[in-house]
C-alpha cells in the first residue's frame, strides 16, 4: 500500500537540506566542458530556467537546469545535470538552440500534437539527484548493477502494460516520445488533457493492450467484473499470475512463465548486484538480494519477503525492493505491477521510530474501539517506517506526475499476515524550493489568512501525516482481515476495496494526532499543522479529478474528496463566497475552525473504519455517491486554484 502524494513534501531532515547544484557527471559529457572542440564563447542566457526545463521535456532532451546558483540567468555548464530515463542527450551546445526554439515557436497546428504539449506542460520537471562520488569502487559496481536492474524492469513494466508493441507507432516529432517516455505510454494522464480523447502520443489514440489479461477480453470495457465473477475469480485474479485465454476456457499463469525472459534476466542481474556487494556489514542486503533472484524464476515472492522483513536502517546502507507490489496500476487493481525501489537509508528516521514504538498498540486499540464489530483490536507487532532517499524509482514506480512518499510492504502472505510488514516514507521528494513556493501559493488561494497561520510550509507536519497514514495500513480491518469469510477484494471489489483502505490510513493520519497531542508526543502547533497540511493535501488530490481517462476512479482523489466532504458536513471546513484567500487575490476561500477537528476526525474514523470492518460495500458505495460524486465539495474551484500550477514530474540524475 502506498501513498502517493499530490504536493505532499517529505522529511523532517528538510531544514539541513538545500537543493545544491552538482557538478555535471563527467562521464555523461553534457556540453561545454567535456572535451578540446567544446564551444569556449557560448553563452546560455537567452531563455529562463523555468523555461529551459519545460522545452527540454518538450523536445524530450534529457539535460536539466539544476538552479541559477550564481543569479546571472544565465544556464552555467555546472548549473546542469544529465538526466536518466530519457535518450542519452546531445552536447549542451547542440541542444541548447533547438531548446530555445522550441520556446519561440507557436502551439502545433496539429491537434493531436498541442495536445501532447499541453499534457506536458502539466509538470514541472523536479530533479531526484543523488551523489555517488564518494562509495568505494565496490559500492559502484553493485550501483551499477541495480541501475541495470531498474532498466530490465522498466522493460517488463511495458510489457505488463502492453506498451511497449505500440512504440513502434511514435510519430516523428519529439513531443510525442517525451509523452509516450514519461507516461509509460501514449495516454495522457494530467488533469486538464486526461479526459480529452485526442490526446495521445499516437495518432487514433491506440489503446494498450495489457500483457496480463488476454487481448481478446479487454474489447469488453467491462472485463474486470467478468473476472471478479468468474468462477475461478480467487485462482485467476491472484496478484503473481497473468490470465491467458482463450476467453472459454481461461487460465492463470505464474508471472514467471508469462514474462519467463524478462523475468530471468532480472534473477541474472540481481545475483551479479549480490556478487558485486563485497562489503561484510551488508549480509542482510545480499540475503534479500539472492532470496528476490530466486524469486524472480520461482514466483514465490512471499520467501522473498523474509528476508526483506529482516533488513533496516539498522543494518543496511541501502534500500532495495524489487518485484511485483502495488496494483493500482491496471483497470481490475488486482494484478502486482513490477518496480524497482532502489535508494539508500536517511539516517534521520530513528528519533520517529522512538517516539512512535512505545504507542504502537495504544494506536491499535483506539483505531479498533472506533471501528468496533466484528473487528477486534490485534496485538499488533509491525515495524515502524524507514526513511528512505530515493536513487532510483523504476517500473511502477516512475509515476508521469509526482511520486509515492510513502509506502508499507509486501500487501500478501506471512510477513504481512503476521504484521511483520515494513513502511518506508521517501524523504528527498517534494523538499525543493520550487514545489515548496508552488505548494504554499496553493494553500493561500484556498484557505482565508486567518487560516493559514497554521500552515508551516516545513516539512515536518507532512512527514508526520506520511508516518501515520503508513502506520495505519496496519491498524485496524487490515488487508488479510475477512468478514464473512471475505477479504477486502472480495467484499468490496479491487478498486473501492483500495481506495477504502487508503481512506482508514489516511483518516489514521488525521486521528491519531489527537493521541498523540494526548501524550505529548506532538504538541499543539505541530498537531494545527499537520491538519491543515493533510487538508492542502486532499485539495490537491481532489484537483486532479475523481476519475482517470478510463473512467476508472482514482483512490486518493476519491478519499481525499470523502474527507474534505466530511469536513465540511462537520463545520470544520467553512466556504465563505465573500472571503479574500489568504493570497489577496481569490474570493471565496475557506475558514478552518480548528476547534471543531478533533470531534469530527473521530466520527470520520468510526465511519470508515466501521464499514471496513463490517465489509460495508453499500455504505462504501453511499460515502462515494455523496462527496467524490455528490455536491458537497468545491470540486469546480478547488481544481481550478489548484491547476494553477503544475504538478512536480520527478527526473533523476546521479553523480558518480
Ligand atoms: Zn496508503
Amino acid at each position: 500500500m502506498r501513498l502517493a502524494p499530490f504536493l505532499v513534501l517529505a522529511l523532517l531532515t528538510a531544514c539541513s537540506r538545500k537543493t545544491e547544484p552538482v557538478p555535471r557527471d563527467k562521464d555523461t559529457g553534457s556540453g561545454s566542458g567535456s572535451g578540446s572542440a567544446a564551444p569556449i564563447a557560448t553563452k546560455y542566457d537567452q531563455i529562463s530556467r523555468t523555461d529551459f526545463n519545460r522545452y527540454a521535456v518538450r523536445q524530450n532532451i534529457g539535460l536539466y537546469w539544476i538552479a541559477d546558483t550564481d543569479k546571472d540567468s544565465t544556464l552555467d555548464p555546472e548549473e546542469l545535470a544529465t538526466l536518466m530515463f530519457y535518450p542519452p542527450p546531445p552536447p549542451l551546445a547542440e541542444a541548447y538552440p533547438k531548446i530555445v526554439a522550441a520556446s519561440k515557436q507557436p502551439p502545433s497546428a496539429e491537434v493531436r500534437q498541442k495536445l501532447a504539449g499541453e499534457e506536458l506542460d502539466q509538470g514541472r520537471p523536479t530533479l531526484v539527484h543523488t551523489d555517488l562520488t564518494k562509495l568505494g569502487a565496490d559500492d559502484k559496481k553493485f550501483v551499477d548493477h541495480m541501475l541495470k536492474v531498474g532498466e530490465l524492469i522498466d522493460q517488463l513494466y511495458s510489457i505488463q502494460l502492453g506498451t511497449s508493441e505500440l512504440e513502434a507507432k511514435l510519430p516523428a516529432d519529439p513531443e510525442s516520445h517525451s509523452l509516450f517516455r514519461r507516461n509509460w505510454g501514449p495516454k495522457c494522464d494530467a488533469p486538464a488533457t486526461q479526459t480529452n480523447k485526442s490526446c495521445s502520443a499516437i495518432p487514433g489514440a491506440p489503446k494498450p493492450i495489457l500483457g496480463i489479461y488476454p487481448a481478446e477480453i479487454q474489447t469488453d470495457d467491462k472485463f474486470c467484473t467478468m473476472l471478479e465473477k468468474h468462477p475461478q475469480a480467487k485462482t485467476l485474479m491472484a496478484p503473481f499470475v497473468a490470465v491467458r485465454g482463450p476467453a472459454t476456457k481461461l487460465e492463470a499463469v505464474p508471472f514467471t512463465q508469462a514474462f519467463a525472459p524478462q523475468m530471468t534476466a532480472i534473477s541474472k542481474e540481481l545475483t551479479a548486484a549480490a556478487d558485486a556487494m563485497k562489503d561484510p556489514a551488508e549480509g542482510p542486503l545480499v540475503a534479500y538480494l539472492r532470496a528476490a533472484a530466486k524469486a524472480f524464476t520461482t514466483n514465490d515472492w512471499v520467501s522473498a519477503d523474509e528476508p526483506w522483513s529482516k533488513m533496516n536502517s539498522g543494518n543496511s546502507k541501502w534500500y532495495v525492493r524489487v518485484g511485483p507490489d502495488e496494483t493500482y496500476w491496471e483497470p481490475c487493481a488486482q494484478k502486482a505491477g513490477a518496480h524497482l525501489t532502489f535508494a539508500r537509508i536517511d539516517q534521520n528516521a530513528k528519533e520517529w521510530q522512538a517516539k512512535l514504538a512505545p504507542v504502537k498498540q495504544d494506536m491499535e486499540t483506539s483505531i479498533a474501539a472506533k471501528a468496533g464489530a466484528p473487528y477486534t483490536a490485534r496485538t499488533v507487532q509491525f515495524n515502524l517506517p524507514d526513511f528512505i532517499e530515493v536513487v532510483i524509482n523504476a517500473g511502477d514506480d516512475r509515476d508521469p506526475l509526482g511520486a509515492t512518499i510513502g509506502q508499507s510492504l509486501p500487501n500478501w502472505g506471512k510477513v504481512s499476515d503476521e504484521n511483520r510488514d515494513r513502511t518506508m516514507v521517501m524523504s528527498n521528494f517534494y523538499v525543493d524550493p520550487d514545489s515548496l513556493a508552488a505548494r504554499r501559493s496553493q494553500a493561500e488561494s484556498m484557505f482565508d489568512a486567518d487560516s493559514m497561520k497554521s500552515y508551516s510550509g516545513t516539512p515536518l507536519p507532512s512527514n508526520l501525516a506520511t508516518i501515520l497514514h503508513e502506520l495505519t495500513h496496519n491498524l485496524g480491518p487490515y488487508e488479510g482481515y475477512k468478514v464473512g469469510g471475505k477479504k477486502p477484494a472480495e467484499a468490496f471489489g479491487g478498486p473501492i476495496a483500495s481506495m477504502m483502505e487508503e481512506l482508514k490510513a489516511q483518516t489514521g493520519a488525521l486521528f491519531l494526532i489527537e493521541l498523540l497531542r494526548g501524550k505529548k508526543i506532538v504538541d499543539d502547533e505541530l498537531a494545527a499543522q499537520t491538519y491543515i497540511d493533510s487538508i492542502v493535501w486532499a485539495f490537491g488530490h481532489i484537483s486532479q479529478g475523481m476519475k482517470d481517462g478510463d473512467g476508472n476512479r482514482k483512490a486518493y482523489s476519491n478519499l481525499a474528496a470523502i474527507q474534505v466532504g466530511f469536513l465540511i458536513d462537520k463545520g470544520v471546513l467553512v466556504w465563505n463566497a465573500q472571503a479574500k484567500a489568504a493570497n489577496g487575490k481569490d474570493t471565496g476561500a475557506f475558514t478552518l475552525d480548528m476547534k471543531k477537528m478533533v470531534a469530527a476526525v473521530d466520527e470520520m474514523m468510526k465511519v470508515v473504519g466501521g464499514i471496513k470492518a463490517r465489509g460495508d460495500k453499500a455504505a462504501a458505495e453511499a460515502l462515494i455517491a455523496k462527496y467524490p460524486d455528490g455536491k458537497i465539495v468545491p470540486h469546480d474551484v478547488i481544481t481550478e486554484r489548484f491547476l494553477r500550477f503544475p504538478k512536480a514530474s520527478f527526473v533523476y540524475s546521479l553523480s558518480r
